[in-house]
C-alpha cells in the first residue's frame, strides 16, 4: 500500500480511540483524512462543528463567513476568543482549528457564501455544513447542494431548542420540508430571541456527528432531528423526497441560483447593507434626534402602550401593522425604531433592512432605557 494511503504512526496514536469504533477502522480514518468539508458560518454552530471535525481528522475544512468577531458572539461562538475580537471570523476560526489539529488544512472564504460563489464552492467539497443564521443563506445552501448533488448537514437553534437536518441527494431536501423562504418578520432571530451557548454546543456537536457519519458512508437517507434541551426531548424524523418539491421534485421551478431569490436577512448586520449601525443607544438616539437632520422615530408598540408614554415626535406604527404601512416609512431618510425594551423594534429593524431600508437602526433598550437615562419625565410601565 503506498504511504499516502496509510496512516502514519502519529495518526494511529492520535485517532486510536476513534479508529477502534465499529465502522471506522483505518479505512474510515483515511476517508476522513481525504474528506473536504465546507462550513457555512463560523458562529455558534460552526464553532463546535469545526472543532470536532478538526479533532476527528477531517483533512480539509473550508470556512465561509464574511463577518468579524464581535464581543456579543463570544458566549456561544467558542472557536473565537477575546484575542481575536475584530478579526475576520475566517482567520480567527482557522487559528483555533489549526491549534486543535496541526495536520488540518483550512481554506478561508471570507467573502462568505453567496449566489455568485455557491455553485463553485459546493463543487469543491464533499459535504456542506450549514450553520448560518439567516434564511437567505440557508435556502441558498440547500438549493446549491441539490443542484450540485452534495450532501447537506443543516443546523439551527432558537432559544433552547434546535434541529439538525441531514439531506442526502435524491432522498429529500430542505425545500421538501420548507418549500418557500419565510418572511423575515414572521420568525424571531437569535438577536431578539436569545440563545444559550450550550444549546449551540448540543446542536453543533450533533451536526459534527452527522457529518462524520455521512463521510463514513453510514447514512443512506435524509432525516431531521428535533431537539428541545429545556424539555429534555429529541425526535428523529425520517424524511423522503417530495415529488412536488420546487427544488428536487419531478418538475422543479428552481433550476439555477438566481440572485433575486436570496435577499439577505440576518441576525448580524449583513455587510452590504450600509454603514448605519443595526442598533444605537438611547444617548446616541437623542443626539441624532436633536441634530440637524433628525431621523424618523418609529414607535412599534401597541396603541395602549403609546397612550401611557411616548417620545416626542415619534410616529406610532404597531409592529404587526408595519408590513401593511411601509408607505408611511420613507426610504430616503434615516429611521430609528423603538419599542418598550428593544426586542420588537429589533425585529422590525431587521424586517425593514430586508425590505431595502439601508438607514434604519434599533434603539437599544427602548423607551424604558430612554426614561431611565434620558428623560425621567417619561413614565415607566
Ligand atoms: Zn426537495
Amino acid at each position: 500500500m503506498p504511504a499516502e494511503q496509510r496512516l502514519s504512526d502519529h495518526e494511529r496514536a492520535l485517532y486510536s480511540r476513534q479508529i477502534r469504533l465499529p465502522g471506522v477502522g483505518e479505512a474510515g480514518q483515511l476517508r476522513l483524512r481525504e474528506a473536504k468539508v465546507l462550513l457555512l458560518g463560523a458562529g455558534g454552530l460552526g464553532s463546535p462543528v469545526g472543532l470536532y471535525l478538526a479533532a476527528a481528522g477531517v483533512g480539509l475544512i473550508g470556512v465561509a463567513d464574511p463577518d468579524k468577531v464581535e464581543i456579543s458572539n463570544l458566549h456561544r461562538q467558542i472557536v473565537h476568543g477575546f484575542d481575536t475580537l475584530g478579526l475576520p471570523k475566517t482567520i480567527s476560526a482557522a487559528e483555533a482549528l489549526g491549534e486543535i489539529n496541526p495536520g488540518l488544512k483550512v481554506a478561508l472564504h471570507p467573502e462568505g457564501f453567496t449566489v455568485e460563489n455557491a455553485a463553485d464552492l459546493v463543487a469543491r467539497y464533499d459535504v456542506v455544513v450549514d450553520g448560518t443564521d439567516n434564511f437567505a443563506t440557508r435556502f441558498l445552501a440547500a438549493d446549491a447542494c441539490v443542484l450540485g448533488g452534495r450532501p447537506l448537514v443543516h443546523g439551527s437553534v432558537l432559544r433552547e431548542a434546535g434541529q439538525v437536518g441531514v439531506f442526502l441527494p435524491r432522498t429529500g431536501c430542505y425545500r421538501c420540508l420548507y418549500p418557500v423562504i419565510p418572511d423575515a418578520s414572521s420568525v424571531p432571530t437569535c438577536a431578539d430571541a436569545g440563545v444559550f451557548g450550550a444549546t449551540c454546543g448540543v446542536i453543533g456537536s450533533w451536526m459534527a456527528s452527522e457529518v462524520i457519519a455521512v463521510l463514513l458512508g453510514k447514512r443512506s437517507s435524509s432525516r431531521l432531528l428535533v431537539v428541545d434541551v429545556a424539555a429534555g426531548t429529541s425526535k428523529l424524523i425520517a424524511l423522503s423526497a417530495d415529488p412536488a418539491c420546487p427544488c428536487c421534485g419531478s418538475a422543479p421551478s428552481i433550476r439555477a441560483l438566481e440572485k433575486a431569490a436570496y435577499a439577505p436577512v440576518s441576525c448580524s448586520s449583513p455587510e452590504p447593507m450600509s454603514e448605519t449601525p443595526l442598533e444605537v443607544t438611547v444617548e446616541e438616539a437623542q443626539r441624532l434626534l436633536s441634530g440637524p437632520n433628525p431621523p424618523l422615530l418609529v414607535d412599534v408598540r401597541e396603541m395602549d402602550e403609546y397612550a401611557v408614554c411616548r417620545i416626542e415626535g415619534s410616529r406610532l406604527i404597531p409592529m404587526n401593522t408595519v408590513p401593511a404601512r411601509l408607505a408611511e416609512i420613507p426610504q430616503d431618510v434615516p429611521v430609528l425604531v423603538q419599542c418598550h425594551h428593544g426586542g420588537r423594534s429589533m425585529k422590525v429593524t431587521q424586517f425593514l433592512r430586508a425590505k431595502g431600508y439601508a438607514r434604519v437602526s434599533n434603539v437599544k433598550g427602548g423607551i424604558d432605557a430612554w426614561s431611565l437615562k434620558i428623560d425621567p419625565k417619561v413614565p415607566r410601565y
